[in-house]
């Protein structure tokens, strides 16, 4: 085995501004693409033919953690 095999490349993501999908800037063709919210391994959202739209990438989640305020908790007794 001489050819080394193709390795989607890994892409770090950062949030939405509305904080519910991931934003990547394509590794590929340099454009900023949105995904839904799951790391690992995506179809490149670039266009149709290209060798990234073939390979994909890995998407790494974000590092910041969104600020979650579902702690309303109302007892109404
Ligand atoms: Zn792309």
């Amino acid at each position: 085995m001489t050819e080394a095999p193709r390795m989607p490349p890994t892409v770090q993501a950062t949030w939405s501004t509305d904080g519910t999908l991931y934003r990547i800037t394509c590794p590929h063709c340099y454009r900023v693409h949105v995904h839904g919210p799951q790391p690992g391994h995506k179809a490149a959202h670039c266009e149709p033919g290209t060798a990234g739209k073939v390979l994909g990438y890995f998407i790494e989640p974000p590092t910041e953690t969104q600020i979650s305020t579902t702690n309303t908790t109302s007892s109404l007794a």
